[in-house]
């Protein structure tokens, strides 16, 4: 194969370009191979040149990546590396923790929707050596590529929160829908907070004062936005029915301004939580300090501090990249995105 038949920086930018076409929900809607096959088309012409393509991690943008590059790129030789036989569909976690889904409704075999001619290496990946365009990996050592593409999803960061770690999920009131792990395809976090909910709803019954509820959003990048705040509106509608309004006070914390960025659903929102009494929303704060033993949160917003005691507290954890990409050459090594 000759050497300027690769695949330039250039050309690889347009394949992922393509690549993006397909959306998240449309892969998670499809059941098998074919239906994937016949719903995607690509928005570049593909590019018949020859390049070693690398996709570091399969969840759904890995899967998908490695999907359209196959159709965008025929002659390229795709790679995917990542050791999860199971699929675990994150969304479902909000449900499962309202007892509307179950555990096994969560997963797939990844092998039921991997595309055709890419080849999968079903392990770890161990580092990443961007100066000389290689791949570490557990078993089959240094990989060379032209084009590599990092899905290896984000990392949870729940001891940024003082008094907090992951262990305390499903403990003294505390619940995080979030908890899970995208390599064994488990959901812990929507488990337990499951359970959680199974004791707030009998609470509800006896309580003899309303139930402080608490729902905290972190103030960094988040997968799933809008996660915790719809997680608030399910157990709200479905506590409601048990004991009524007097029975609750909810209060949703978030550093923004606003309940969503996008302006149609916030505003669209902003109605729904205004019809709610019940409800109250702390903008620009955010969840510094967790007094588990005594149920206190301590709330911060620029130099201001509350504490306020809750029952229940729901907690969206703050995210960081993957630890391999933190460590490694690919992070941004300053400013406000530093180690993303
Ligand atoms: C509660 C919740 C609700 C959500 N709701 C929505 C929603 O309504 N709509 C929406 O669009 N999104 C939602 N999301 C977000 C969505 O699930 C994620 O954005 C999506 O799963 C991210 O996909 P990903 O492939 O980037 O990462 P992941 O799905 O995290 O996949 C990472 C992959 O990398 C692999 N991996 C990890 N480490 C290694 C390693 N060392 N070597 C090789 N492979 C590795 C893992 O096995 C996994 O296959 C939600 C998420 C959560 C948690």
């Amino acid at each position: 194969m000759r050497k300027d038949r690769k695949i330039d920086r250039r050309e690889a930018l347009k394949l992922m370009a393509a690549g993006s076409g397909l959306a998240a929900s449309s892969l998670h809607a499809a059941t098998n191979k074919s239906e994937l096959k016949g719903g995607a088309h690509l928005s570049h012409p593909a590019s018949h040149k020859y390049a070693r393509i690398v996709i570091a991690g399969g969840g759904t943008a890995g899967i998908i990546a490695a999907a359209r590059t196959r159709r965008a790129a025929p002659n390229a030789e795709i790679t995917l590396i990542s050791p999860n036989t199971t699929h675990l569909y994150q969304p479902g976690a909000l449900f499962r923790a309202a007892g509307l889904m179950s555990q096994s409704e969560m997963v797939r075999e990844t092998a039921s929707f991997f595309p055709d001619n890419v080849t999968w290496l079903q392990e770890k990946v161990t580092g990443f050596d961007p100066e000389h365009n290689r791949i570490e990996t557990e078993k089959s050592g240094k990989l060379p590529y032209d084009v590599l593409i990092v899905a290896l999803g984000c990392a949870y960061d729940y001891g940024a929160i003082e008094g907090m770690d992951s262990s305390m999920i499903g403990k003294e009131g505390i619940l995080s829908i979030y908890l899970n792990d995208t390599v064994k395809g488990t959901a812990e976090g929507a488990e337990l907070s499951g359970a959680l909910f199974e004791k707030m709803k009998a609470d509800v019954v006896t309580a003899s004062k309303p139930l402080e509820i608490l729902f905290c959003e972190p103030d960094t990048p988040v997968k799933g936005k809008g996660s915790g705040l719809s997680l608030m509106l399910l157990y709200l509608d479905m506590l409601q029915k048990k004991g009524g309004d007097k029975k609750v006070r909810f209060t949703y914390v978030t550093p923004d301004e606003v309940l969503l960025d996008e302006k149609m659903f916030n505003h669209a929102l902003g109605k729904i939580v205004k019809k709610y009494p019940s409800v109250e929303v702390l903008y620009r704060h955010r969840l510094t300090k967790v007094d588990a033993a005594a149920k206190k949160a301590t709330l911060t917003s620029g130099d201001q501090t509350i504490e306020k005691a809750y029952d229940y507290i729901h907690i969206t954890p703050p995210m960081q990249a993957h630890r391999l990409v933190r460590e490694s050459a690919l992070a941004v090594g300053d400013g406000p995105q530093k180690g993303w």
